[in-house]
């Protein structure tokens, strides 16, 4: 599965058109909540699951989209207003967040 378009909607939202013609749309907060980076894992992994939003130092709710860029062929990194870019969410992974 890998995306035919990628559109940054507003701060908040990014859509992906996948090419079996399905859509996703991901919103900052919770893709910074899902980081799958090693130091935000590692974090995760040590709070309840719960509450994932605990470990962020920012208010969640002002985290916004700054930028997005692929990543090879396979996935899409995404830079948020938290200066946090060290996530690479694959487009599997994506598919998983996506709402
Ligand atoms: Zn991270």
């Amino acid at each position: 599965m890998i995306p035919k378009s990628i559109e940054q909607i507003s701060d908040q939202a990014i859509a992906i058109k996948w090419d079996d013609g399905s859509e996703s749309v991901f919103f900052a907060e919770k893709v910074r909540g899902a980081c799958p980076c090693a130091t935000c894992k590692e974090e995760n992994e040590n709070k309840p699951k719960a509450n994932p939003f605990k470990i962020l130092k920012a208010n969640p709710n002002d985290v916004v989209f700054r930028s997005w860029e692929m990543v090879g062929r396979y996935a899409v990194r995404f830079s948020f207003s938290d200066g946090h870019d060290a996530g690479i969410f694959t487009f599997e992974y994506l598919k998983e967040i996506g709402e």
